[in-house]
C-alpha cells in the first residue's frame, strides 16, 4: 500500500512538493483554505532569479536602512507598534549579516538556485507550460558611478559562486532598453535570469499536473499536527481530521505557528511587498529591470507591466497600505517616462522571510515525519523545483542531491 502524505499549503512550494511526492508513489492530499489574498505565489514579479544569490542581510543593506526608514513610503518600513514583536527577528537579521554567515548563505543560495535551474525546464515541460519560461535576462541599474562601485564586492562574490554577468555602459543600456530615461550611468546584465509569462498560470499549471496524477485537495485550514501510534493526525478547522504517514508544512508566511506547536521556534516574519500591474501599457521593457537603490523591480508579464517590491514589517493581519505601491509607481515613472500609471491593479503579498534568506528545508527537530518547506523570501518561485526535489528525497530517505544542512531548521536551535 502507498504511503499517505499531507501537504499544508497550495502555494508554489506546496503544489510542487505535492506533485513530486505523488510522482514517487505517495498518496497525496493538499490542504489549503484559499482565503489568504496576500499569499504571494500568484502575484509575484515572475522572476526566475537563479543569479540572485546574495542574502538580504548584508553590510550594504544595513548601511541603507537609516535612509530607507526616514522615507514614510520608502523601500523599508516597520510599523512602530510591531517593532517589539519583530525585534528578535531583526537581531537575527543583523547577526546573519556577519561575514561568516553571509558567505555561507551565498553558497547555500547558489547551490539551491543552480539545482532549481536544472529542474525547472523538465518540471514545466511535464506541466505543459514550458513556453511560460522566457529567457530574457535582467539588468541591475545604477544612477551614479559611486552606486556601481559600491556594488562591485557583491559582484565579485557572485562571480566566485559561478554567477555570470557583464557590466555595461549607458549607450549599450539604452540600446537594450530604449524605454528607460537616460538617468542611469550603466547596468549589470544577467543573462541567466528568466521570467515567467505569469506566475498565476505557472501555479495553476503545476497544480493541475498534480491533480492529473491524482493529488487530492481539501479546502480547509490546518490547526494542528499530532502524532499517534506511528501515524500523524492532521487537525482541520472544519473537516474531519486526517491520518497520514508524512506531513510537508509549506504554508509560506503562515507556517510559524504550526512549526511552534511541533516544538520549533523558527524566526519567520511576513515581509510584505507591494506591486501594481498595468495592462496595455505604452512602455515596453525587454528584461527584468532592477532598481536596487529604490527596492523595486519592473517586469513585463502577459497580464501587464508589473512594478513592485518594498519590504514592510507589520505582521500578517495589518491591512495593506497601498500608498507604498503608489510611491513605487511614481518613482518608476521617473525612470520609464512613457509609463502610463492609470488602470493598474494594486496588491500586497507576504513573503515568508527568514533572517539569513535561506529557506527552511528539512525535518522538524522533534517530529521526524514532518518536513518543513517554507521561508523562501524573495525567491519562492525560483526555488520551488529544487525544494520539492529535496523534500521528496528526504521523505524517501534518499541521499539529497545537495547538502541540506544549510537549510535545516536545526540552525535556529
Ligand atoms: C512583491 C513580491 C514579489 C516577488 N517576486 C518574486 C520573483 O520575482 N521571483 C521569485 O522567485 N519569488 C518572488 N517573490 C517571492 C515568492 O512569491 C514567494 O517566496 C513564494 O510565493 C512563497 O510560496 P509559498 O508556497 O511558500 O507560500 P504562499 O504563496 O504564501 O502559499 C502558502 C499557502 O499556505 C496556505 N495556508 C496558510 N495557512 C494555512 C493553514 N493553516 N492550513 C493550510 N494552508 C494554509 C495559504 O492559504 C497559501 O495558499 C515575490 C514576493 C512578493 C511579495
Amino acid at each position: 500500500m502507498n504511503k499517505r502524505a499531507a501537504v499544508i499549503g497550495a502555494g508554489i512550494i506546496g503544489a510542487t512538493c505535492a506533485y513530486e511526492l505523488k510522482k514517487h508513489a505517495y498518496d497525496v492530499v493538499v490542504i489549503d483554505p484559499e482565503h489568504h489574498e496576500s499569499a504571494p505565489s500568484k502575484y509575484n514579479a515572475g522572476g526566475l532569479g537563479y543569479a540572485e544569490v546574495l542574502p538580504i542581510a548584508s553590510g550594504s543593506i544595513l548601511r541603507k536602512v537609516p535612509k530607507w526608514l526616514i522615507d514614510p513610503v520608502g523601500p523599508l518600513s516597520i510599523k512602530p507598534g510591531y517593532l517589539p514583536k519583530a525585534m528578535p527577528w531583526f537581531v537575527r537579521f543583523v547577526l546573519a549579516s556577519k561575514q561568516i554567515v553571509f558567505r555561507e548563505s551565498v553558497r547555500a543560495l547558489a547551490r539551491l538556485n543552480l539545482l532549481s535551474r536544472e529542474l525547472c525546464q523538465p518540471l514545466y515541460e511535464a506541466a505543459g507550460i514550458s513556453s511560460a519560461i522566457r529567457p530574457v535576462g535582467a539588468l541591475h541599474l545604477y544612477e551614479t558611478e559611486q552606486e556601481f562601485r559600491r556594488a562591485l564586492p557583491g559582484w565579485k562574490l557572485r562571480a566566485d559562486n559561478g554567477i555570470k554577468f557583464r557590466h555595461i555602459g549607458q549607450g549599450e543600456l539604452l540600446a537594450m532598453e530604449p524605454g528607460l530615461a537616460p538617468v542611469f550611468t550603466g547596468a549589470t546584465l544577467l543573462e541567466d535570469w528568466h521570467l515567467v509569462s505569469d506566475p498565476e498560470a505557472v501555479l495553476s499549471g503545476i497544480t493541475q499536473l498534480g491533480q492529473k496524477r491524482g493529488v487530492d485537495f481539501i479546502h480547509d485550514s490546518v490547526v494542528g499536527i499530532q502524532s499517534r501510534s506511528g501515524k500523524l493526525q492532521v487537525l482541520l478547522e472544519y473537516s474531519d481530521n486526517i491520518q497520514v504517514d508524512q506531513v510537508v508544512l509549506a504554508a509560506g508566511a503562515w507556517s510559524g505557528p504550526l512549526a511552534k506547536t511541533l516544538g520549533d521556534r523558527i524566526p519567520l516574519e511576513a515581509e510584505r511587498g507591494y506591486n501594481t500591474t498595468i495592462p496595455n501599457n505604452s512602455v515596453s521593457i525587454n528584461r527584468e529591470l532592477i532598481f536596487g537603490e529604490h527596492g523595486f523591480v519592473a517586469t513585463q508579464l502577459d497580464c501587464g507591466l508589473r512594478i513592485g517590491g518594498g519590504a514592510e514589517f507589520a505582521g500578517l493581519n495589518e491591512p495593506p497600505n497601498y500608498a507604498r505601491a503608489s510611491a513605487m509607481l511614481e518613482k518608476a515613472r521617473r525612470f520609464l517616462p512613457r509609463l502610463r500609471a492609470d488602470g493598474g491593479t494594486e496588491w500586497m503579498g507576504c513573503r515568508p522571510a527568514i533572517p539569513d534568506s535561506r529557506p527552511v528545508i528539512g525535518r522538524a527537530t522533534r517530529q521526524r515525519q514532518v518536513l518543513y518547506a517554507f521561508g523562501h523570501g524573495h525567491l519562492g518561485l525560483t526555488q520551488a523545483p529544487a525544494t520539492a526535489h529535496l523534500i521528496a528525497q528526504l521523505a524517501l530517505e534518499q541521499q539529497p542531491s545537495i547538502d541540506v544542512k544549510p537549510y535545516s531548521p536545526e540552525r535556529f536551535a
